[in-house]
């Protein structure tokens, strides 16, 4: 009885999800294509017409192939449950493991390993064909491939241990389970900011420290004027896989590093790269990471406290296209884990505009930071060439704009500098 209201409250979710993101998707594309014959007034002395006509093509080209791969990965989610195929998948591992450990480590790579292959055609075609179209892609088939088998290796050797702590605690620890995968995930969430900049980015990337000596001094004298420590400038040859450009912080504590895509560094002036930088400054000044992981570990508390009572809840797998017990009085903790991966996006995906909302707004605050501390000026104009750079649309649709975007549209963002500079 609950088993079906469970099912058809899941394909009613993923019905509606569909429907909102086509609309979305065709209200974008239209209003790109009604916009494309010209650039808007407010940038027409800085963006050529064929820059802005570009821009338009890889947006859409870029809505197209993401609802391409949204009806796939629809149909994969439905496939996998409702359909049978994780069930399928389930009494596969069991007869080659057996009960206990092993079928549930077994359970999990498999699923990884057999929808990575599942999405690698789509990611092909995005990279060689897509982004390649665009004068974007840098990358030769054997980096993308030697990228794919450094992901799937590091991604057993640190994942599969925690996996394993994970359903150690589940089977082990009592009713208050939930509460320790808690802990432990925020443990390992704080170890990977670590790690990630130190150890994990470098197997993909040279990371150099920043040469450019004028450049470097004036750098540093923006972070002594805002009082940040920093463990070092770099650059990144981010040239190596792509021509979009970027700056970004990473690390936390005493280990923050600031990091210049190669990219990024030939295409903009000193004093751009300043506002840029103050921009980012912005971020970490107004606390918004501190935020943004307060906020993450809160909610993972919340969704892993729902797992706690989802787990014993018979409805919850067969809702869902699974029979959990393989062996009388035996739950499967593997499977628990799976289904919640898999069904949770479906059920979150209507609570979007609020993270882009209030990640929105730290954008504005960010930039207000900017121009206090540097020129608004040189922000705006290196806005208008990353923009350029990247061909992002300055023609969004507002309302696809307001669900998905991270960032507010560029002529707001540039209203609102050059109203900080007056
Ligand atoms: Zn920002």
């Amino acid at each position: 009885m609950y088993s079906l209201a469970f099912s058809i409250l899941f394909v009613s979710f993923i019905i509606l999800t569909l429907i909102v993101r086509f609309w979305l998707a065709s209200r974008q594309i239209r209003h790109v294509l009604t916009h494309r014959s010209a650039v808007p007034a407010e940038f027409a002395e800085k963006i050529p017409l064929a820059a802005h006509q570009k821009a338009a093509d890889y947006t859409i080209a870029r809505t197209k192939l993401g609802l391409v791969s949204l009806l796939l990965s629809t149909g994969v989610l439905i496939a996998f449950t409702l359909l049978g195929g994780l069930q399928w998948l389930s009494l596969h591992v069991f007869q080659l493991t057996g009960p206990g450990m092993l079928y549930q480590l077994g359970l999990l790579a498999a699923f990884t390993v057999i929808s990575g292959l599942i999405d690698l055609p789509l990611d092909y075609y995005k990279q060689f064909n897509l982004e390649q179209r665009f004068g974007f892609n840098k990358m030769t088939p054997g980096l993308f491939f030697a990228d794919m088998l450094k992901g799937a290796l590091l991604a057993a050797v640190i994942g599969l241990p925690f996996v394993w702590l994970v359903l150690t605690l589940m089977e082990k620890s009592g009713a208050l389970w939930w509460f320790y995968a808690w802990a432990a995930w925020s443990a390992f969430q704080l170890l990977m900011m670590v790690l990630y900049p130190t150890v994990i980015a470098p197997l993909f990337n040279k990371f150099t420290p920043l040469e450019d000596m004028a450049l470097k001094q004036r750098i540093e004298g923006l972070m002594e004027r805002v009082g940040f420590a920093s463990k070092g400038l770099f650059v990144m040859d981010g040239s190596k896989r792509s021509a979009h450009g970027n700056a970004y912080f990473s690390g936390f504590g005493a280990n923050k590093r600031i990091v210049f895509f190669d990219t990024l560094l030939e295409r903009l002036q000193p004093a751009e790269i300043e506002a840029v930088l103050a921009h980012e400054l912005g971020h970490f000044k107004l606390k918004h990471i501190i935020k943004r992981i307060v906020m993450m570990f809160a909610l993972s508390l919340g969704f892993l406290a729902l797992l706690g009572y989802l787990k014993n809840q018979l409805w919850f797998y067969t809702g869902l296209g699974v029979d959990p017990l393989l062996l009388p009085g035996q739950g499967n903790d593997a499977m628990a884990l799976l289904l919640f991966m898999l069904v949770l996006p479906v059920f979150t995906f209507l609570f979007g505009p609020l993270t882009s909302l209030s990640s929105r707004k730290h954008e504005f605050e960010a930039d207000a930071f900017a121009a206090q501390h540097a020129q608004a000026a040189d922000l705006v104009s290196a806005l208008v060439k990353m923009y350029e750079d990247n061909a992002s649309t300055l023609t969004p649709d507002p309302l696809h704009s307001a669900f998905y975007d991270s960032h507010p549209p560029a002529s707001v963002r540039i209203r609102h500098l050059h109203a900080a500079a007056a």
